[in-house]
């Protein structure tokens, strides 16, 4: 059995097993060698939560009558927590009633093999939940594309928002979050013309996408304000990315109105280590701070760094 939850070929999909039984483990491996694909196990349902959480696998097989945190269990927590709520789970066990089959169903199993089971119809449906879960996450990705900028729109924001700050209070790693808003932005428009207000828009998203990091996630959160998700970054990190973009913003040329410059707005909360705020007070705490920002003359950025539950990740060294 290995222990190895990363993915060693990335084109290869990644399939978890969840089995209480050895032998369950090495029929699947054996029985779908053939397939193209990575087979990773674990024997008990705890151990195949963490695995799933780390290696965001394309596709689950759960059994369910284990020891312990039992396949029902594991279905409940995958489907509750957003980062992996997506990854499609069949159900492999030897549990025949129409009752089981029916709570694994609305635990949000997307499939459900009974024990033993035949292997050409094992391979035809893990291809088929492969095929689907391929084809919803391209959806998904699409469906998450700011059509104007080519940033993240607002739902993509909401979806990984939730997964950051959970991960966030899970690793007690820093994560900041940022609102930026255009200044006198309808003046732009009402001067230069719709055209020239959308043209000013995507130059600032690829202006606020240049200035950030890779694992940054920057997002059209709606009209002129965007929001820029950073992992892993302590609000007093986060504060240089934003005076960045801000500056940057500011000293920017425009070819439709080189006599106008065009400034935002900045809103900053972030927190050291694992966070004591909720995701809405967090985002509010950014919107006050962008509002003060509006009050106290435009053109800069009102910063808070919110309470983690541990030590300062700085302190702890
Ligand atoms: P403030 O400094 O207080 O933020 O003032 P503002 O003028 O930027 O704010 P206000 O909320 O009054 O105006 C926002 C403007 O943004 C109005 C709206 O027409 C414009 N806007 C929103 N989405 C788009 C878009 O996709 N394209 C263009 N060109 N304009 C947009
Ligand atoms: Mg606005
Ligand atoms: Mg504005």
């Amino acid at each position: 059995m290995t222990t190895d939850t990363s993915n060693p070929t990335e084109q290869q999909p990644l399939i978890m097993v969840i089995d209480d039984s050895l032998d369950v483990h090495r029929l699947l491996r054996a029985r779908l060698r053939t397939e193209g694909l990575d087979i990773d196990g674990k024997m008990t349902g705890d151990e195949g939560i963490a695995a799933v959480q780390e290696a965001k696998p394309s596709l689950v097989l759960l059994d369910l009558d284990m020891p312990g945190t039992d396949g029902f269990e594991v279905l409940r927590l995958l489907k509750d927590d957003a980062a992996t709520l997506n990854i499609p789970v069949i159900v492999l066990s030897g549990l025949h009633s129409p009752h089981d089959k029916v709570t694994a169903f609305d635990l949000g199993a997307i499939d459900y093999i009974t024990k033993p089971f035949d292997v050409t119809e094992l391979k035809v449906r893990v291809r088929s939940a492969l095929r689907i879960h391929q084809l919803l996450d391209m959806l998904s990705q699409k469906a998450q594309i700011d059509g104007l900028t080519g940033l993240y729109n607002r739902a993509h924001f909401d979806q990984r928002w939730a997964q950051e700050i959970s991960g966030s209070a899970r690793h007690g790693r820093p994560l900041s979050l940022a609102m930026f808003d255009i200044d006198h932005f309808k003046s732009v428009n009402d001067t230069y013309g719709h055209p020239a207000g959308d043209d000013a828009l995507s130059e600032f998203a690829t202006l606020i996408q240049q200035a950030c990091r890779e694992n940054d996630i920057p997002c059209r959160f709606g009209g002129e304000e965007f929001a820029l998700i950073m992992p892993d970054t302590s609000p007093e990190d986060a504060m240089t990315v934003c005076e960045r973009i801000r500056t940057t913003l500011g000293e920017k040329s425009w070819a439709r109105h080189p006599e106008r410059k065009i400034t935002c707005s900045i809103g900053l909360a972030g927190c050291d280590g694992a966070a004591d705020t909720e995701s809405g007070p967090w985002i509010e705490a950014t919107d006050k701070n962008l509002y003060a920002a509006k009050n106290g003359g435009r053109n800069q950025t009102v910063s808070t760094v919110l309470p983690s539950k541990g030590p300062r990740m700085a302190e702890a060294g």
